[in-house]
């Protein structure tokens, strides 16, 4: 049998490792620790459930799992095949039966292609990555394709970038690939920075090759031979098990002067980001890697043309990468049939807020918003009535109730008012000020601008003033106009995405929910 324990951030925060160490004591105890195995895997995706141990085969799925559960964890389960009723699942019972996990309503509904593999192998073990088909597609790639033929299969299947640009990502490879430069770089995004999201810090902590085996064929694709993977300090795991994954696939002949024998040469080094919310902004990010402060540039130039020290460069982040593997092994026309005509594939979404199932979800493009908030996440708890959710951080908008049959993908998100971003999506209740959320997005970008240009520096923290107004019931009508009026402003001057997009918290829940901006204000003349 094997016994995976979730170790991912939620997980570990939860104390998981003292229960990796219980189950090796007490297998030892019992004499079977040869006949059963202890996997430390990614994130399993109900991070609520934490800590989380699936046995397998069966797939038992076990919640909140505490030390003192071990000794009769090993004894009914691993002993005597019965099941430890005490901590399994709920939701895995039915009519007297406990089904395999996958089976409930939480994983029924997703389709797992950027998380695949997480909570299923050891992240820390290369082996278990290439018995699942792990580089495969960078053999495949090295040996029977063209670098034309990469841009080609990534352009057809349609992925689009994940980290919030929505741009195609082989038309992105193919400016690059096409600028007649010596030296040029790939960069894989791992500055996560939105509140509440951690896709990125999830793919990395559970599948970390498949993020390098997709850089090296980016590297492949565009004629570059060094890579950077541009990670937030703030993701110890991630950085470690990434740094591990670096090593063993080094060792293996996967990255280096002599890639599998082919004469590729690719290498990859780990930049740590401070924690900056504006160095996920392509160009700050890439002044951070050339030792600058990170602060954004106009664009063009586009990195794709003169990016890191003035080179071509492709940027994209890691979710994206998460996908690219499984497109050359199965084709741009499988990855081209999941998912709505203009957006192909999966997202991952951190569901969070007043959800009852937070935690990781992985789910086809063209779903709607209730079978994401209703279905896998099991709607609202304490039977409370859903209000609205925000997606795209606090660079999206809040959408409501009547957007609840809307279909998550880029096109209709942006029409909606709101947007795809990286994939956090946070839930709020009927008991949720919708001015208070606005205020705490809005004092995250104030405080995350770089200062660099005025309309966003000054700007934001004008907004926050006038909604600390409103919130104190000090405003007059004029200060909602005034705030709308400044809002879009900001967005119309600022210089780089995260002002051109911090009023949208402010203008959505204006636009939706604008008697609770009325309820506040003492003039309503
Ligand atoms: Fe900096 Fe804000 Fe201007 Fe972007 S919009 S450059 S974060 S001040």
């Amino acid at each position: 049998r094997s016994v995976m324990v979730c170790g991912g951030t939620g997980c570990t925060s939860s104390d998981s490792n003292t229960i990796i160490d219980a189950l090796n004591q007490e297998l030892s105890n019992q004499g079977i620790q040869e006949q059963v195995e202890v996997v430390r895997t990614g994130c399993f995706g109900l991070c609520e459930l934490g800590p989380v141990v699936i046995v397998y085969p069966e797939g038992i799925f076990y919640s909140r799992v505490e030390v003192k559960d071990i000794p009769d964890l090993v004894e009914q389960h691993l002993l005597n095949g019965k099941p430890y009723e005490k901590k399994v699942y709920e939701k895995t019972k039915q009519d007297g039966k406990i089904l395999n996990f996958e089976e409930t309503d939480f994983y029924k509904k997703q389709v797992r292609i950027a998380l695949r593999n997480c909570g299923i192998i050891d992240p820390e073990n290369i082996n278990e990555y290439i018995a699942s088909d792990g580089y495969k597609a960078l053999g495949k790639v090295l040996l029977t394709m063209s670098r034309q033929q990469v841009i080609d299969t990534m352009k057809k299947s349609g992925l689009r970038g994940r980290g919030g640009g929505g741009f195609n990502t082989g038309l992105k490879w193919e400016f690059a690939a096409k600028q007649d430069k010596e030296q040029k770089y790939v960069i894989c995004n791992a500055d996560e920075g939105d509140p509440g999201a951690f896709m990125d810090r999830s793919i990395l902590e559970g599948n970390p090759h498949s993020v390098i085996e997709a850089m090296a064929i980016a590297g492949f694709a565009i004629g570059s031979n060094q890579g950077f993977i541009y990670v937030r300090a703030e993701y110890p795991i991630a950085v470690q098990r990434f740094v591990k994954a670096l090593d063993q696939a080094r060792e293996y002949g996967l990255l280096g002067d002599n890639v599998l024998g082919t004469g590729f040469t690719f290498n990859i080094d780990v930049r740590l980001g401070a924690g900056a919310f504006v160095c996920g902004e392509e160009t700050a990010l890439m002044h951070s890697i050339e030792g600058h402060r990170g602060m954004p540039t106009p664009k063009p130039p586009f990195p794709a043309v003169q990016g890191l020290w003035g080179q071509p460069t492709i940027i994209n982040n890691v979710e994206t990468l998460a996908n690219v593997a499984q497109i050359i092994l199965n084709g741009a026309d499988w990855y081209a049939s999941i998912g709505t005509e203009k957006s192909k594939g999966t997202k991952v979404f951190a569901l969070g807020g007043k959800v009852v199932n937070t935690g990781l979800v992985e789910v086809p493009m063209g779903i709607t918003l209730r079978e994401v908030i209703f279905e896998i996440g099991g709607g609202i708890p304490g039977g409370k009535k859903f209000k609205a959710v925000q997606t795209g951080g606090p660079s999206g908008g809040c959408l409501t109730e009547e957007h609840l049959d809307s279909t998550i993908d880029f096109d209709t998100l942006t029409s909606l008012g709101s947007m795809m971003g990286s994939g956090g999506m946070i839930i709020m209740d009927e008991d949720t000020c919708m001015v208070d959320i606005a205020r705490f997005y809005l004092d995250f970008t104030r405080d995350e601008s770089c200062g660099k240009c005025t309309p966003c520096r000054i700007g934001t923290k004008r907004l926050l003033e006038m909604l600390d107004l409103i919130t104190e019931g000090k405003a007059t009508m004029e200060d909602l106009e005034k705030l709308e009026n400044l809002s879009l402003q900001i967005k119309n001057a600022s210089l780089c995405a995260l002002g051109q997009t911090a009023p949208n918290p402010v203008l959505s829940t204006i636009k939706f929910f604008r008697e609770e901006y009325m309820a506040h204000i003492h003039d309503q003349k």
